[in-house]
């Protein structure tokens, strides 16, 4: 008999998934002080993270990979900036290289950074990238079409317009993220897009007027018509394309017959946990997700319970 999922201990789940991690104290007394993030732009242990067209800027120096920080005197021209935090005593910053503007080092896409980094690094691409994309679609107001301009490090964007003012913050969209088991098999879905072979959890935004588990239950109800009783949250990760975080549940299966929504999915099927262990170190019968995602860390969590 099998251990309970919905009720045994989960320690450290996805710990070492990508994006998460994140080394900086925020610092959000720093971000409504104007005057202090001035100076600190501008001194001489300050560090910058460029990205172009939202990726970082790495260097390869020594043939090691590494996220390249930048003194403000080293900077080409940049457009949007975003105050990251402190380490130690440094304070931190990201920004966009202007078009067309000099790039110091290799620019590297996003996922493909935290994958070769492979550490908590991966979370400061995460912060980074979702700031900076925000900033380069919400440059005017959605309540009056003025332009809008960067307040608070960053971290609010405020409407130019007398008489508006209205002030516009980072968005975070919630995605969940769930293992549906049944006994000792549970469910994985394949998107068309998947590479052939690809199984993974199934997933999908959260709506307005939606609890986390209610939102569990109609996902899974709609792409594989499968019934959830039980729905346990067991870990998060942010994933910055451009701003979801990822909400990893367990659900309980309470119907077992499979019927997909052809929109949304390929093909659903149950898979036991033998296989999904053997798939886990990568002897089939399917290719698994890699450990940067969260969904390869539901699929481990609940296969190692049994
Ligand atoms: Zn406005």
């Amino acid at each position: 008999m099998s251990v309970d999922p919905f009720t045994a201990p989960l320690v450290g789940v996805g710990a070492d998934m990508g994006f998460v991690g994140n080394p900086f104290d925020r610092a959000d007394e720093v971000r409504r002080d104007a005057a202090r993030l001035a100076v600190l732009r501008r001194a001489r242990d300050s560090r910058w993270l460029l990205l172009v067209d939202l990726k970082p800027v790495m260097s390869t120096e020594g043939g090691v990979l590494d996220l390249l920080w930048l003194p403000p005197d080293d900077l080409p021209e940049i457009t949007d900036w975003v105050f990251l935090g402190f380490r130690g005593d440094a304070p931190h910053f990201a920004a966009s290289v202007a078009p067309g503007g000099f790039v110091p080092g290799r620019p590297l896409d996003a996922r493909g950074a935290a994958i070769q980094l492979g550490d908590s690094r991966s979370g400061i691409i995460a912060q980074a990238r979702s700031l900076l994309s925000w900033h380069a679609t919400h440059g005017h107001c959605a309540v009056c079409g003025a332009p809008t301009e960067a307040i608070k490090g960053g971290y609010c964007r405020r409407c130019t317009a007398a008489g508006c003012g209205a002030e516009h913050f980072p968005r975070t969209d919630p995605v969940v993220i769930m293992l549906v088991v049944d006994g000792e098999r549970c469910l994985l879905g394949r998107q068309p897009a998947f590479p052939a072979g690809f199984y993974s959890a199934l997933a999908g935004f959260v709506e307005p007027g939606e609890s986390l588990e209610e939102a569990v239950r109609r996902e899974v109800a709609e792409e594989a018509g499968v019934r959830v009783g039980r729905v346990r949250y067991v870990a998060s990760q942010p994933w910055p394309f451009p701003s979801s975080l990822m909400i990893g549940c367990f659900g309980e299966a309470l119907s077992t017959d499979i019927t997909v929504d052809a929109e949304e999915l390929e093909e659903a099927r149950w898979y036991s946990r033998a296989e999904v262990l053997s798939a886990l170190r990568g002897e089939g019968p399917f290719t698994a997700p890699p450990p940067i995602a969260i969904a390869h860390h539901l699929l481990k969590a609940w296969a190692e319970l049994g």
